[in-house]
């Protein structure tokens, strides 16, 4: 039997077959979890309903943008009542303008300051909020994705670093919150990964060079290693863990000089 074969998982950041979030939509479908998936407005419908139907027939869908005040809300009761329980939640997006992902962090407003937060920290607290009454009872597991900037400088990384460290502050928080409910939460620290978003990143392509260049394993990640890692994080398999940042990077995070 497949490992997530009757159960369900909602997963919330696919913008197309670039995005992390459909290597973890593929891992799980191969494993035979039955999906849930947002877009964030009406422009995104039509792109994530296109690429649900290479998913099961059964893939639901409903519209979510966390910054909208009572979206989440909304997207949890309709889920609950048309695709029932969870047993597993992805987090995986995240948002900060362009102008604060490059130049001097000195330089970080507060509005693109809050933005980032809220879109790339907050609303993990937020959607685990919204999503906790469908998981009561079942043993489940929440993963959000981080990156290495959470922890040390990466050039134009900036604020988006800041609010990484929030992310992974918050999915220890959850995890000691949560773990008496028997939910678990982690974070997976990514390498870098040609993705829409990653491109917002001043001189990305030099991030992705240094670290084939430097990690043991001399190569990138791709969305297929991410997809994987999550998908144990996600199964019974990883019962025991919970509040952790695991590394899918190659290794890069262990390097000194
Ligand atoms: P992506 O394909 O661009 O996915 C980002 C997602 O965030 C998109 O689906 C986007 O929706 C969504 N989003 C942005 N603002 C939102 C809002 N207000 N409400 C709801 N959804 C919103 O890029 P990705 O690289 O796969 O990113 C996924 C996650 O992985 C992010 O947390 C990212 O920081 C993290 N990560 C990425 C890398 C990397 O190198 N790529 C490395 C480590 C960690 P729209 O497209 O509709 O705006």
């Amino acid at each position: 039997m497949a490992l997530m074969t009757g159960k369900k998982v909602a997963i919330f950041g696919i913008a197309n077959k670039r995005s992390i979030a459909w290597g973890i939509a593929q891992a799980l479908h191969r494993e035979g979890a039955r999906l849930a998936l947002n877009f964030q407005n009406e422009r995104m419908e039509e792109p994530v309903r296109k690429l649900a139907a290479d998913l099961p027939q059964d893939t639901w869908l409903g519209p979510c943008d966390v910054t909208v005040p009572g979206d989440i809300e909304r997207y949890f009761e309709r889920l609950g009542a048309e695709f029932g329980p969870l047993d597993g939640l992805v987090h995986s997006i995240a948002f900060a303008r362009r102008e604060e992902l490059g130049g001097d962090f000195v330089d970080t407003s507060w509005d693109g300051y809050q933005l980032a937060q809220q879109v790339s920290a907050w609303s993990l607290i937020g959607l685990c909020r919204g999503a906790l009454p469908l998981m009561a009872g079942r043993n489940a597991s929440v993963i959000c994705l981080s990156y290495y900037g959470a922890e040390k400088v990466v050039p134009n990384y900036n604020v988006m670093g800041v609010a990484k460290a929030s992310l992974e502050a918050n999915t220890r928080y959850l995890a000691s919150d949560l773990g008496p409910k028997g939910v678990r939460v982690n974070a997976i620290s990514a390498g870098p990964i040609k993705t829409l978003s990653a491109m917002g990143v001043a001189d990305f392509n030099s991030i992705l060079d240094t670290m084939a260049q430097k990690a043991p394993l001399r190569r990138n990640v791709d969305q297929a290693d991410v997809g994987n890692a999550a998908m144990f994080l996600l199964s019974p398999l990883a019962r025991g863990i919970t509040g952790q940042t695991i590394y899918v990077d190659a290794g890069y995070s262990i390097m000194g000089v």
